[in-house]
């Protein structure tokens, strides 16, 4: 599968939904945010009609308790009506009247309110003579529609005038004015009612007509920062209003819960695209290995198959008894005898790495010499060196430390690293070994003077089956596994495989072995 199908497959699977779901909630979210702001308006305006009711029951109350005080005790003794004025709250005076206003109104001894006199009440209740005769009607058939207006006092002084009918028998009908001092019962009431609503953390104001500061407030509040107005029922010229305490501004709450709210999702997209990341490198490796896992059977049956074929060519020509030549003879026995050595070192190879696989393995540490090993190797493979045009050079330090290694282990890993030197070198054909001493441990290297490897590809020639891109190592055959159990000897070892390689110039694989028990390392040099 090619890398952009995997980027294909991923975005659809990944990122798309991620894509479709992100839209999907940030629209929610704003939805959310709509629904919020609807359901906090709600619940204001229940709470100014809490407070418009209290206020209208409060006036419904007073002119209750006047109708009983009235029936009981008449119009005719000033005490009374002044104790119940007094002893009522907010309100300032009271007057009665007939209700085709002929007669002179009966007043509280108070009043005239010192500003206010009977003329100008009665003057002002002529006026609007046919809205209390309304009024009257519809109170009779049991449908109470407050009727009010406002009466200017001295200077800012202003009193309210609630009317209402008052029936004191069967057939006397009168009419009940209440002069209120609308600052004073106004205020009184909305600090009884704010009580109830502490939690909420609002202010409440009572606003006279256009006006835009309040006549009573519980709070900071104008006409323009209330967030809801609504008429006093009481007094429909006058509107009470509303808002959140300024800390705890609901737009700030709800941008506040819709900025958090999309950051999440933000969040939330970054470890998507990050899970798509993890999974694309996940997917891209194990699609490279499956690609080099089958590169390898196709190799490695291939060099099967080529030194079988030369054995069975050699041994079936000698067999046939065509070769009559002793000396010709000799050279197809060690023919036989090469390949031999060669299909062992790859099957090797190929058993030492499914052993690696399964940590299985074992090691047989002993200590030794490397220059032992190195020569001991060479004398067998000189000649394969020489014959494919090679020129061997070796610099070997003396009085080197002993080291504790695997002797097979050891070879094997000299052998991948001379094959390789032979497989990948081109045209200049020198191959050097040299053993020393380098930060303090034994070290052996293999340079060739070949084509290099690329920067790129230095760390990834360890790698199982990995073999390299370019055009030359794709002409000569491998298994990919040389360099992954060189690393994993070398591991087992205690030590490391370095390589220093500049491109067109050569490589050098180093070996670096740790010293047994504190050897001195004194007194080494190069050969
Ligand atoms: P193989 O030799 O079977 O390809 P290895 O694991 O031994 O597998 O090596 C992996 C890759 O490292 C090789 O395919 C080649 O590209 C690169 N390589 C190893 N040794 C050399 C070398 N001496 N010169 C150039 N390239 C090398």
């Amino acid at each position: 599968m090619s890398n952009k199908k995997i980027i294909l497959i991923l975005l659809l699977l990944v990122l798309l939904p991620a894509l479709v779901y992100t839209v999907y909630e940030a629209s929610a979210l704003q939805e959310n945010k709509n629904v919020l702001a609807e359901i906090y308006d709600q619940k204001l305006n229940s709470v100014l009609f809490s407070v418009n009711q209290y206020y209208w029951d409060k006036a419904a109350r007073v002119r209750s308790d006047f109708t009983i005080l009235a029936r009981e005790k008449g119009l005719n003794q000033p005490q009374v009506l002044d104790d119940f004025v007094n002893s009522t709250s907010g309100l300032s005076a009271l007057a009665v009247t007939d209700t085709l206003l002929t007669r002179v109104p009966v007043f509280s001894r108070k009043s005239p309110v010192d500003d206010l006199d009977v003329d100008t009440l009665m003057q002002n209740l002529r006026k609007r003579q046919t809205a209390i005769l309304r009024m009257l009607y519809r109170e009779r058939i049991g449908y109470a529609k407050a009727e009010s207006f406002v009466l200017p006092g001295k200077g800012e002084q202003e009193y309210l005038v609630l009317l209402s009918g008052l029936e004191l028998g069967p057939k006397q009908h009168m009419l009940m004015v209440l002069i209120f001092d609308l600052p004073r019962f106004a205020d009184e009431t909305l600090k009884e009612r704010i009580s109830e609503f502490s939690e909420l953390d609002i202010v409440l104001g009572l606003f006279a007509y256009d006006r835009p500061m309040p006549i009573v407030s519980t709070g900071d509040i104008t006409l323009k920062s209330a967030r809801t107005l609504k008429k006093l029922w009481l007094f429909p010229e006058h509107r009470i209003g509303i808002r959140v305490q300024a800390d705890n501004d609901l737009e700030d709450l709800i941008n506040g819960r819709f900025r958090r709210s999309l950051w999440l999702i933000f969040f939330l997209d970054l470890v998507l695209l990050l899970g798509a990341w993890i999974l694309y490198r996940g997917i891209r490796k194990e699609v490279q290995l499956a690609r080099m896992k089958s590169d390898f059977v196709s190799n490695v049956s291939h060099e099967l198959r080529t030194p079988l074929a030369l054995i069975r060519m050699f041994s079936e020509t000698l067999e046939m008894g065509r070769v009559p030549d002793e000396e010709k003879k000799q050279q197809y026995y060690r023919m036989i005898n090469q390949e031999t050595i060669r299909l062992t070192h790859l099957i090797n190879n190929i058993l030492d790495f499914s052993k690696m696989e399964a940590e299985r393995k074992q090691f047989i540490f002993v200590p030794l010499q490397v220059n032992q090993v190195i020569e001991q190797c060479l004398e067998f493979y000189r000649f394969h060196l020489e014959q494919n045009g090679f020129t061997l050079q070796t610099r070997l330090a003396k009085n080197l430390p002993p080291i504790s290694a695997d002797v097979d282990a050891l070879t094997e890993m000299l052998i991948n690293l001379l094959e390789n030197s032979v497989k990948f070198s081109g045209e200049v054909k020198e191959v050097t070994i040299s053993s020393g001493i380098r930060e303090g441990q034994v070290f052996i290297e293999v340079a060739d003077r070949g084509p290099g490897i690329a920067t790129r590809e230095q760390h990834l020639i360890f790698e199982k089956f990995y073999r390299g891109t370019d055009g030359l190592v794709h002409n000569t055959k491998g298994s990919g596994l040389g360099l992954t159990l060189v690393k994993y000897a070398m591991q087992a070892h205690g030590g490391r495989v370095q390589v220093e390689s500049t491109p067109g110039a050569g490589s050098l694989f180093r070996l670096l072995f740790p010293v047994i028990n504190n050897q001195s390392t004194e007194g080494i040099s190069h050969a």
